[in-house]
């Protein structure tokens, strides 16, 4: 028999009527005669609130006992909803990630899926049940702690299962009808796309577009894993995400050059000021981060004044790790021999993306253009070969996408997008 995996956001199971409704929509996939193995997210804001829980307990909660916690979110739903598909007639089983086999590294709150063993979620197929896996755990394979995955990142454990499984489709279940050419809550207009190729999807979600997990789409592609993104507020068709290679040929003589416009509002700047301009001096400021962990984005270094010898050097990273950055640059402030550290944590990148860019010149004019239009000073710029990213303030962060995103031609005539459900936190 076939086998679909279905992975439900925290919005669909937001509360016990959420709860009901999946297991019944379960409950139709199984009567195709499907093998369902479902992953399913914390309800609602859970995740958040037992963060912030934490936080009022230390201000800094041991990695360990934080990802014991956030796990919880996920144990509650996948029990609920395995009680709910029981109510409906159904065999139903419920398994955390480490049950399930997810197996990672040991880096608390990122930890790394590094093989997958779903004998048990195999078993409760084969005796009809439906599995139910809490998604965005693991267990470490040295030290047998519980991890979590990233924030996001039940999308992974979704594909993931779906890959090692050999299931024909990983649908992707959440508060909107897909994937939209820009995100709907801040673009209305926003239209809903039929396809994404993997290769923009990993852009897309590179450049903050959370709808789907990075490293969900990495997965995907490595494995070949079909994506269905959409709804289950409703039974409209959603965005599928298929390598370019697979995409109907005939049909695309119309594909558009820009699928979408991205944002992210979770960076901050770093400017490490009056840095002497010579070898060796670069390498070792970001080697000193990358021993930290610390991710960087974007990186500019000013030209150097030839007077005094000395450049800038600017970076982005996520704001999460800039504190941490900034302590680590200051332990190296003598040895280096820069002047200063200036932090700017309010800042947001907007990335315009489409694989059509390789082939059509004049594509970062016109973004620069309705930026400047829109009255939005650019800060720092990047660009791949089918994506060109800006740095901008955060507050202008809206003003540029919306822009953006009229000025391509992308605003759609009837409005298409409706958020179903989440807050969005
Ligand atoms: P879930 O809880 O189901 O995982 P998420 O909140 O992680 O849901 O992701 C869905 C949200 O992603 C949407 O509500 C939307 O605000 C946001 N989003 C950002 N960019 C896009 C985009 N291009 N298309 C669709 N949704 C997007
Ligand atoms: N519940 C987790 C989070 O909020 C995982 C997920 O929803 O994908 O990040
Ligand atoms: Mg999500």
């Amino acid at each position: 028999m076939s086998i679909v995996v279905q992975k439900y956001g925290g919005s669909s199971v937001a509360d016990a009527d959420g709860i009901k409704r999946v297991a019944q929509r379960i409950v139709n996939t199984r009567k195709q005669g499907k093998d369902v193995v479902v992953v399913v997210s914390a309800m609602g804001d859970t995740t958040d609130d037992l963060r912030d829980l934490a936080q009022q307990v230390t201000p800094l909660p041991p990695p360990r006992e934080l990802d014991m916690l956030l796990t919880a979110g996920e144990r509650i739903s996948m029990a609920l909803l395995a009680m709910a598909v029981t109510q409906l007639g159904y065999e139903a089983q419920s398994f955390t990630g480490s049950q399930a086999g997810v197996i990672t590294d040991s880096v608390h709150g990122r930890a790394k899926i590094i093989d997958i063993t779903p004998g048990r979620i195999e078993g409760a197929l084969k005796t009809g049940a439906v599995a139910i896996v809490a998604g965005f755990q693991g267990v470490s394979q040295d030290t047998k702690d519980v991890t979590t995955l990233g924030r996001g990142a039940s999308d992974t454990t979704a594909v993931a299962l779906a890959a090692a499984l050999g299931a024909e489709v990983c649908e992707i279940y959440t508060d909107v009808a897909g994937v939209f050419s820009a995100d709907p809550r801040i673009v209305p207009a926003a239209r809903k796309l039929d396809r994404v190729s993997t290769e923009e999807m990993l852009e897309m979600a590179a450049s903050g577009a959370k709808v789907l997990h990075l490293r969900c789409v990495e997965y995907a592609r490595r494995y070949n894993v079909p994506i269905h993104v959409r709804t289950s507020f409703d039974y409209v068709e959603g965005t599928w995400i298929t390598p370019e290679s697979e995409q109907d040929g005939a049909s695309d003589v119309e594909q558009a050059i820009i699928s979408g416009v991205a944002h992210d509002r979770s960076q901050a700047k770093i400017t490490v000021v009056g840095v002497p301009d010579k070898v060796g001096e670069a390498a070792r400021i970001f080697e000193t981060l990358a021993n930290s962990e610390v991710n960087i984005d974007m990186v500019v270094q000013n030209v150097s004044a030839a007077s005094t010898g000395l450049t800038d050097i600017s970076f982005t990273l996520p704001r999460d790790d800039g504190q941490g950055a900034m302590s680590t640059l200051a332990r190296i402030q003598d040895e280096v021999g820069y002047d200063k550290l200036l932090y700017d944590d309010r800042v947001g990148k907007v990335s315009l993306i489409g694989a059509g860019m390789r082939s059509h010149p004049g594509i970062t004019a016109k973004f620069f253009t309705a930026l400047a239009s829109a009255g939005v000073n650019i800060e720092m710029i990047s660009t791949s070969e089918i994506r060109i990213s800006v740095i901008v303030a955060e507050q202008q962060v809206d003003t540029a996408v919306r822009a953006t995103h009229t000025a391509f031609d992308l605003d759609a005539t009837e409005v298409e997008a409706v958020v179903y459900g989440g807050t969005g936190r």
